[in-house]
This record gives structure tokens, C-alpha cells and sequence, in this order.
């Protein structure tokens, strides 16, 4: 009789245990400087997913049950083994899920420019504007929020073609700088550019490197830049969708001609746009 009342205990026990169907796929190893996307699958609805990554932590709103990406990236000096974590908030439990990502290096072409000297090296005058100009623009790119507004495939910003990729290890009249964090397009003065998804305008100015410049939030830790532009067309704040002007192509800031700087980035670290952009 015990053993049987102690069966039956057993039994309600595991009944009781919960089984989540929760799946979560991340590639073992990335290129510095690429994005990647993490794929949950679930038959719950978790009440919460935590990620953390590289030093930041955030919260991402749930999109499940069913299936769910979030988008990472690994920035250009950020070489070497990461971990992630995942955790879900199950019934008040919660679930952690750790991976070891290899970050690989990756050989990126260089490029030889020549320019003024006097862009290479600013003079001492603009030396405090050069410091605030990068102290704004870093503080935009590390705005993290919660909702998501992007879509998963990124529009091109312009028509034109590529005249300088990502990653480009730069040397200006001969001197080596920081490596190129975006893609250069061909393109005319004037040409329209468009947001390449959903997002909200978290900075405009005039910079003394990027020229008309405009940041673009797209939650999640998400963010588009846009350079040179020859004039802005959003205001501070603003929502704008997927393929809505921003600006006009231009060659405000150093440029030695018309084109547009396209930024993306991943809690604040420069990824390669190509990878998102649907072309
Ligand atoms: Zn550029």
C-alpha cells in the first residue's frame, strides 16, 4: 500500500515537472567585424529573455511561442572566445543557456588615401570639437532599447555601388588609422538616403569627421548611421520607417567626394552592413 501511495507521488512528481520545448541555435564562430543571429524556437511562451553579451546586458520582449531571432554582432577588435547567455523566465523559473563563441579573425583589405594634410591631421584648434563630436556620437551608438523596431532585412540607403567596404584598414597620406566602421556608396549629390529599417532618430549634428550626420535607433541595441549627407531631413526624436529620407547624399566632413557613410552597429560595436542589407 505505501509503495504504491509512494508511486503515485513519484509519478505526480514528474507529471509535474515542467518540459519546455525551447531550442536555441548560435554559430560556434563569427568573423570580427560580422553580425550574427541567435534563433530560439519555443512551444511556451517564455514571460522574459535576458541576454547578455560582450558586457552588455539587456532584456528583449518575447515573440513566442513559435520562432524568435535576436541579432548580435562581434565588433572589429573583439577577437577571441565570448560567451552569451540566454536566460528564460519560465513559470518563475528560470532557464540559462550559455555558448562559447570563437570570435575569428579576418583579413580586411587595406586602402591608401591621399588628402589635405590639414584633414589628416586637424588642427589643435578643433582637437576639443573632435573629442565632443566622438563622445556624442558613442553615447547615441550605446543607447539600449528594449522594443524592437527592426525588420530583418535591411534596405540598401542608396542605389549606388560600393567604393569602399567595411573593415578597410585605412592609411591617410601614407600615416595607418582606426580601420573603415562602415560602407562607403557611390552616389550622387543630392541623392535621396533612406532609413534601412524602422527606427527612431537618436542624433543629427555636424561633425567634424562624419560631416551632416544621422543615428538611428533601432532597439535592441541596433543602431544605422548615415555621413556626409549634404542636408538633414529628420529632427531629433522622430520615428521613421523602413525606406523614409533622412537626408541627401553629400560630402560634408572629410570626403573627398559625394558619397554616403552607412554605419551599423551592434551595442555600439561596428558590424559589416553588407551582411544585413537585402541587395
Ligand atoms: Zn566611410
Amino acid at each position: 500500500m505505501i509503495r504504491k501511495i509512494l508511486f503515485s507521488l513519484l509519478l505526480i512528481f514528474f507529471w509535474a515537472m515542467p518540459v519546455y520545448a525551447l531550442d536555441v541555435q548560435v554559430p560556434s564562430e563569427v568573423g570580427r567585424g560580422e553580425p550574427f543571429w541567435v534563433d530560439i524556437s519555443s512551444d511556451d511562451k517564455p514571460a522574459g529573455i535576458k541576454v547578455a553579451w560582450m558586457d552588455r546586458e539587456f532584456a528583449v520582449p518575447v515573440d513566442l511561442p513559435g520562432e524568435q531571432r535576436v541579432l548580435l554582432g562581434a565588433g572589429l577588435d573583439k577577437t577571441g572566445e565570448h560567451e552569451l547567455s540566454l536566460v528564460f523566465d519560465l513559470d518563475g523559473e528560470s532557464l540559462e543557456k550559455t555558448f562559447k563563441i570563437s570570435v575569428k579573425d579576418k583579413d580586411y583589405p587595406e586602402q591608401h588615401l591621399s588628402l589635405p594634410e590639414e584633414m589628416v591631421t586637424p588642427p589643435q584648434e578643433v582637437h576639443d570639437r573632435i573629442a565632443r563630436d566622438r563622445e556624442q556620437i558613442r553615447s547615441a551608438l550605446s543607447t539600449l532599447t528594449m522594443d524592437r523596431y527592426w525588420e530583418e532585412d535591411f534596405k540598401e540607403p542608396v542605389p549606388g555601388d560600393v567604393s569602399s567596404p567595411f573593415g578597410v584598414q585605412r592609411f591617410l597620406n601614407g600615416q595607418p588609422r582606426s580601420a573603415h566602421q562602415g560602407v562607403d556608396f557611390r552616389g550622387p549629390e543630392g541623392t535621396p538616403v533612406k532609413a534601412v529599417t524602422d527606427g527612431r532618430v537618436v542624433l543629427t549634428g555636424d561633425f567634424y569627421y562624419g560631416g551632416k550626420t544621422v543615428i538611428l535607433d533601432h532597439g535592441q541595441g541596433i543602431h544605422s548611421l548615415y555621413m556626409h549627407l549634404s542636408s538633414i531631413d529628420v529632427q531629433e526624436d522622430v520615428f521613421v520607417s523602413q525606406g523614409e529620407k533622412v537626408g541627401e547624399v553629400g560630402m560634408t566632413g572629410r570626403a573627398t567626394g559625394p558619397h554616403l557613410h552607412l554605419g551599423v552597429y551592434v551595442l555600439g560595436d561596428a558590424v559589416d552592413p553588407m551582411y544585413l542589407l537585402d541587395r
